[in-house]
């Protein structure tokens, strides 16, 4: 664990990152935390295969959403932890990836901080490095990009605003987050900044599980093909980055022979 705040409460809340999906992505570290835990609380991107892994007296609370209620409001998710922790619990609040990446750290921590419970961060793999594994390609190359940018599609305004003149220049490399229902304005804004209409997309579906897709796709045709792939489930849109040609002979041969 990187990161160990002590108080004198007797409860502890871990974030732990549950990695993209794939429970052999866990790090040893969270798997340790996670066998210690009296209560787990998750989020809905979580896999069964990596909560299957949690201790067997441990309580799972998926915070994600409440049954086939609306959605747990952030608030109410940091009285939760604020409350198993004053009970005295260890408690494990997984997050899908790693945790300080779009996961609404800083305010959980800021709720326990208050309460005046020790807390601890313990990274996990996050989506663009297994979207990237998944195309065999590098995030960073050598004479081509020595900057990666990792961006969300939205934020709480609505779609996110960024540099897009930085990003339209060529051999750009962006990891987007969140990045589908925003595809045709993230498209706007870099043609508008004078963006290669073919420079390469890649989006990866579901990285590192099972059920993972990958649609290789350009500037100029990503909304139509994004609307055609008909993707459901969680994806991380690589900008500026193409599968590297014998995996996506592979992805190819696996969908001819599914
Ligand atoms: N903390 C997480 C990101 C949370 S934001 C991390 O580090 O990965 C949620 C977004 O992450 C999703 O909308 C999607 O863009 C991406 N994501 C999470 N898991 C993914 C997966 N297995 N495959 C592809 N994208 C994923």
């Amino acid at each position: 664990m990187t990161t160990q705040h002590v108080d004198n409460t007797t409860g502890q809340i871990d974030f732990v990152g549950a990695g993209p999906g794939d429970p052999e992505l866990l790090t040893v570290a969270a798997l340790r935390a996670f066998e210690a835990a009296d209560v787990v609380l998750h989020d809905r991107l979580i896999s069964d295969e990596v909560l299957i892994l949690a201790g067997a007296s441990a309580k799972l609370v998926d915070v994600g959403k409440a049954g086939f209620g609306p959605s747990w409001d952030q608030g109410d998710i940091n009285d939760l932890l604020v409350a198993h922790g004053q009970n005295g619990n260890r408690v494990v609040r997984l997050k899908s990836g790693d945790p300080t990446v779009f996961g609404r750290l800083d305010e959980e921590i800021e709720a326990v901080e208050a309460a005046g419970l020790s807390w601890s961060i313990v990274p996990g793999i996050t989506a663009a490095s297994a979207a990237v594994a998944g195309i065999g390609q590098s995030l960073t190359r050598r004479g081509r990009n020595s900057s990666i940018r990792f961006l969300t599609g939205h934020d709480m305004k609505g779609f996110a605003d960024h540099d897009w003149a930085a990003l339209a220049r060529r051999g750009e490399v962006a990891a987007i987050y969140m990045g589908k229902k925003s595809a045709r304005f993230i498209q706007g804004r870099l043609i508008m900044h004078g963006a290669v209409r073919n420079t390469p997309i890649t989006l990866v579906e579901n990285a590192s599980r099972p059920d993972q897709r990958v649609l290789a796709t350009t500037l100029d045709r990503l909304p139509a093909d994004l609307a055609q792939a008909d993707m459901n489930g969680p994806a991380l849109t690589l900008y500026g980055l193409a599968p590297r040609e014998a995996v996506q002979a592979l992805t190819e041969f696996n969908k001819e022979h599914a």
